[in-house]
């Protein structure tokens, strides 16, 4: 297994391997850059085929957070670590305890929040060895969806605002793919502000949940991507915007949560081509993170949720920006994203990142 000539190395600061024989604990911790403050990023717990995938995705991820940290103006860098195995059979106090020693070793250097496979209560188990732990109840905000879902509710409008040229939802119809954590919030938003909802979900207790609430049409999960809407809100899979999908797309945007949404970067360039706007997944589904920000830590002020929700509304005028410069510059959204996070990188965060 190569590191440093790994295809998705990029001149990461430090990566960490760690092991804890006892509890089994196998995990590698990855900080990309730090210049704006210590890596945040969750830790995912998965069971890898091989080591490779797991620094593959450490190394990949972790480079994504400070991009998504810088775009969201947040006074951190970029992290995220990994546990490899089976989650089912691993999880143990012992192994997260271990694992709080591994993240706090790295003395505040990088932040652990939650991934897929982490729970909420995993990382108070983390807390019991090491400060550094975000989005825990205690002192902490807790669950990061709703807050994601109000971002993206804020970046539809934004969508919305620049290829439709409306400031309102008022009767527009947003496809929804996806009714978990996320989804269900970004229905109710949605709903409120006069969206008509177009849904699926595999669980169809899910969908009915929101049809009951909302009056929403449904569709099955295999055709929702290809709904007659003016938003397709992919809030569940990645990788959903490749070549047989751009075929069959009808919606003029794209806007949702699901990370990583285009399946190779060109499809960027791809959806530019066919008219259709993208909202970079990483930039509309910062919410999380911003709120995770906003959490009470000692030698901050207490969490004050209107503030919260005024910052995460703030992924509005991001995403116009990073819409003109597309616009201007004649390339995908998701390279102007790019641009402008790489831009402020290395700058330190201005004073509303405070
Ligand atoms: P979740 O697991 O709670 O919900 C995902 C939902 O998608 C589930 O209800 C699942 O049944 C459904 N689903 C899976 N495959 C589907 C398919 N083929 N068609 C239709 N529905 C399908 O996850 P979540 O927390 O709501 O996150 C949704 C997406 O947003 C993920 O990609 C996640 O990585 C991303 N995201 C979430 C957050 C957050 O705060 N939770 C933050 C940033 C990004």
């Amino acid at each position: 297994m190569t590191v440093f000539s790994h295809p998705e190395f990029d001149n990461h600061e430090k990566v960490l391997f760690g092991s804890d024989a006892e509890s089994g604990l196998k995990a590698i911790i990855a900080i990309h850059l730090s210049a704006r403050g210590p890596a945040l990023g969750g830790c995912r717990f998965w069971n890898y085929g091989t080591d490779e995938e797991a620094l593959r995705d450490v190394l990949r991820l972790s480079r994504g957070m400070t991009y998504k940290s810088a775009l969201a103006n947040l006074p951190y860098g970029g992290g995220k670590s990994v546990i490899i195995g089976d989650a089912r059979k691993l999880k143990s106090e012992a192994l997260f305890r271990a694992m709080g020693r591994l993240v706090d070793s790295l003395g505040g250097a990088y932040i652990v929040a939650e991934d897929v496979g982490i729970s909420v209560e995993d990382l108070e188990v983390m807390a019991r060895e090491t400060d550094h732990v975000a989005g825990i109840p205690e002192g902490g905000v807790g669950d990061p969806s709703p807050a994601t879902a109000y971002g993206v509710y804020h970046g539809i409008r934004a969508a919305v605002k620049h290829r439709l040229g409306r400031d309102d939802l008022n009767g527009l119809t947003v496809a929804v793919q996806g009714l978990g954590q996320v989804g269900q919030h970004l229905c109710a938003y949605l709903a409120e502000a006069g969206a008509r909802l177009i849904v699926a979900d595999l669980d169809q207790e899910r969908v009915q949940r929101i049809v009951d609430a909302h009056g929403a049409k449904t569709l099955p999960a295999g055709e929702i991507t290809f709904a007659q809407a003016d938003v397709f809100a992919p809030c569940a899979l990645g990788a959903i915007i490749d070549d047989a999908s751009l075929e069959r797309l009808q919606a003029p945007i794209v806007a949702g949560s699901a990370n990583n949404q285009l399946s190779e970067a060109r499809h960027g360039e791809a959806l530019r081509n066919q008219g259709i706007l993208y909202a970079p997944d990483y930039v509309i589904n910062a919410g999380g993170i911003i709120n995770i920000h906003h959490e009470t830590k000692p030698g901050r002020p207490p969490y004050d949720k209107a503030k919260a929700l005024e910052r995460i509304a703030g992924i509005h005028e991001t995403l116009l920006e990073i819409f003109s410069l597309a616009e201007r510059e004649g390339i995908a959204t998701s390279h102007a994203a790019d641009r402008l996070a790489e831009q402020r990188f290395r700058a330190p965060p201005n004073q509303a990142a405070a």
